[in-house]
């Protein structure tokens, strides 16, 4: 028979310390109900879910009262720290907290906590698909529309191909020890990255795009919640 194959490890780290002042209101993003619970716990359900899971970090705001009010089992199996001023800052202080620290040489997920309908199959893929890779990469959608570049008017300025073009989406995979380099690197030198991605390509690297569907969406406004309930229902109408 064959053996089985181990999973390969892997440490999570989930940025969530977002006011999410685009959404709204005064609640946090997060903790708004999404197909009968709060945002949170299905980002966090399907991150748990993943084979070879080390440990999970959340960097959430500190003055987040309602951390609490989520699952005691999904929190119980979670550590949590504080989060930063930026979505880098949050994720470095994720990486500092894991216990025991990781080997430099480990991968690590980085997810938005915004990003509630991935699926851990597409996670699967996406270690499946880096593991033996020399840099790390990312989920992403290849780019469909037309694409504008303005000027300072919003007036046309030219039409950019979108053959080579993806949007950015998370997890994104990189080994340990270079994405605590690169973010360090990059908030030394001042300069804001948006993804751990860019923060590994200021260093030169060039992370891997792996393809996921458009129902990894991040949500932003009140209209995003419900795509992302669709995309959720359509999950468990599939299962
Ligand atoms: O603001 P945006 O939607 O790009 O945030 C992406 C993710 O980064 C969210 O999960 C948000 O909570 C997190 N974030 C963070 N710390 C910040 C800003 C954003 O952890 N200071």
């Amino acid at each position: 028979m064959p053996r089985p194959l181990k999973p390969t490890p892997v440490w999570i780290a989930v940025p969530a310390a977002g006011s999410g002042s685009r959404m709204g209101g005064d609640v946090r993003k997060q903790y708004l109900p999404l197909a009968g619970r709060p945002l949170a716990e299905h980002t966090l359900a399907a991150l748990l879910a993943v084979p070879g899971l080390r440990e999970l970090v959340v960097g959430i705001a500190p003055a987040d009262s309602r951390w609490t009010s989520l699952s005691p089992d999904l929190r119980s199996r979670v550590r949590c720290v504080e989060g930063g001023a930026d979505r880098a800052t949050s994720v470095l202080n994720a990486l500092h907290a894991f216990k025991p620290l990781p080997a430099d040489s480990d991968w690590v997920l980085v997810h938005d906590m915004a990003r509630p309908c991935v699926r851990t199959e597409d996670i699967i893929r996406l270690v499946a698909t880096l593991t033996d890779d020399d840099t790390g990469g990312l989920l992403a959608l290849p780019v469909v529309d037309t694409l504008k570049r303005a000027d300072a008017d919003d007036r046309v300025e030219a039409t950019v191909a979108r053959e080579l073009l993806w949007r950015a989406q998370t997890p994104q995979m990189f080994r340990y020890g270079l994405l605590r380099a690169a973010l360090q690197s990059a908030r030394d030198a001042g300069v804001a990255v948006t993804d751990e991605a860019m923060a590994i390509e200021r260093l030169g690297g060039r992370p891997r795009l792996v393809a996921c569907g458009a129902h990894n969406i991040k949500v932003t406004t009140r209209g995003d919640l419900s795509l992302a309930e669709y995309y959720l229902r359509e999950r468990e109408e599939g299962a």
